[in-house]
């Protein structure tokens, strides 16, 4: 027998068991280990709430869960708190890391830690209930609210800023967050982009539904954008994105909340004595090679709150070889060493939609298939006996599906769902009788 574990449950976790599942068939059995009770990572803390379709693929993923050979072992970290990779790697045949990439990459500027200076993984988490972000508490008090970055996580962040409470109504948004965000005082969004329109990293459907919300106007300024004309040497995903923009630029600021597009401006110093006050920012132009450089312009935006979703980073994990400047794990392929993989963004860093998981987890188990051999490890029965001298509850995907029903149960009028937002409320539902 065969014995696989892998660490994390998010897309590339269950990608990869599925296609393992399929390559190895009954000679295998594959552990998804999760320091969480819940399974699914970035599908339900990192997809927007009001993404509901999107969230579907987990679907998708309960198939492959609760075949005979996959078996997930959520609520159990790694590290020492839980178990080491060291003596995963002892127990299993293959440890592969599917950890992805949930801290913010820094901003590296003056003020970025004041209060009220958020990352967007601490945003998005705590908008999703996330148990790591549920106090985070973003002031929303302020008028005026700055989300850094031109990609889809920007957009994410600025539209549950935008939306009224019933176009929230349908989501799976924590409580905590729809309340806080039903009596929220910001009237503007500025969406910080530091290169032009033809630079952004939004994706067409993302970037329309911006244009359609009920008490937010999307605006830009016309004086950001090339001749028109230039727009057909792009390709058609990125023209008609260009064109949503142009769509923009010609909207009046006529609605109760405006998200305005900032291109050409880079964040140089968030300001505030206690906590954020305002954001420096600096006009910048593009050079010969496409880099956004200063141009010296200088003004303030006042504001209370600033996001910058402007990437993110895999979380090192002791003895495991790491990436510093690309924030992953270094590989070659998703081999760091013998018997020890990565795949999804701990492998090649945060890009890509769910589905770019897929493939990658399919080439993980190609690898798997030509470099394993029956060794004769323990596997689960190895787990089993670390968890039981840990004192550590795992939780199985039967116990899941309790969590899951019950957060159904509890849902809001017509929201599929109310998530536990602590561990300890998960890991209660689970042990319900
Ligand atoms: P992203 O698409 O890589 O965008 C990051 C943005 O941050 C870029 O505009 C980048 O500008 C900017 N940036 C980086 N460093 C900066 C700095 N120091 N100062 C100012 N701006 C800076 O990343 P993301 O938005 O985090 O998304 C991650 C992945 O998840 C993407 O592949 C995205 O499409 C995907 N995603 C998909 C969905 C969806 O399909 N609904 C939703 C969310 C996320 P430059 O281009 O100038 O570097």
């Amino acid at each position: 027998m065969i014995h696989i574990a892998i660490i994390g449950s998010g897309p590339a976790g269950y990608y990869t068991a599925e296609a393992a599942q399929k390559a190895f068939g009954e000679t295998a059995r594959i552990d998804i280990i999760d320091r969480l009770p819940t399974p699914f990572g970035l599908i339900r803390s990192g997809v927007a709430p009001d993404h509901q379709s999107l969230k579907a693929v987990a679907r998708r993923y309960e198939k492959t869960a609760l075949t005979e050979e996959v078996r997930f072992v959520g609520n159990v970290p790694i590290g020492d708190d839980g178990v080491t990779i060291a003596e995963l790697q002892d127990i299993y045949d293959a440890v592969v890391l599917a950890t992805g990439a949930p801290h913010d990459r820094k901003l590296g500027i003056p003020g970025d830690d004041l209060p009220g200076a958020f990352g967007s993984a601490a945003f998005v988490g705590w908008y999703n209930g996330h148990p790591d972000f549920v106090a985070a508490q973003p002031p929303l008090d302020h008028s005026t609210a700055v989300v850094i970055g031109n990609g889809n996580v920007a957009i994410d962040c600025a539209r549950i800023l935008a939306k009224t409470s019933d176009e929230l109504a349908s989501s799976d948004i924590a409580a905590h967050a729809a309340e806080a965000l039903g009596t929220s005082r910001i009237t503007h969004i500025h969406i910080v982009g530091r290169r032009g329109p033809h630079q952004v990293s939004f994706t067409p459907k993302e970037l329309g539904e911006m244009g359609r919300l009920e008490r937010a106007a999307a605006v830009a300024d016309p004086a950001a954008f090339p001749p028109e004309t230039e727009d057909e040497a792009l390709d058609p995903g990125q023209r008609k994105v260009v064109g949503f923009l142009r769509e923009f630029a010609g909207n009046a600021a006529d609605k109760p909340v405006t998200v305005s597009f900032d291109f050409f401006t880079r964040p140089v110093a968030i300001e505030g004595d206690l906590a954020v006050e305002g954001i420096e920012v600096e006009r910048t132009r593009l050079t010969d090679d496409g880099r956004a450089e200063g141009t010296g312009e200088m003004r303030t935006i006042p504001c209370g709150l600033v996001i910058s979703a402007i990437g993110y980073r895999t979380s090192p994990i002791a003895g495991v070889p790491y990436d510093e400047g690309r924030g992953r794990f270094v590989n070659e392929e998703g081999r760091i060493a013998p018997g020890l993989y990565c795949v999804g963004w701990a492998r090649r860093g945060p890009t890509g939609t769910i589905g770019t998981n897929k493939p990658d987890g399919y080439a993980i188990a190609e690898l798997l298939q030509s470099d394993l051999s029956d060794t004769g490890k323990p596997g689960r029965a190895g787990l089993d006996a670390l968890i039981e001298e840990r004192g550590l509850q795992a939780v199985r995907f039967t116990d899941w599906q309790k969590i899951d029903a019950a957060e159904v149960a509890r849902a809001r009028v017509g929201a599929p769902r109310e998530k536990f937002v602590h561990v300890e409320e998960m890991i209660a539902a689970a042990t319900t009788p």
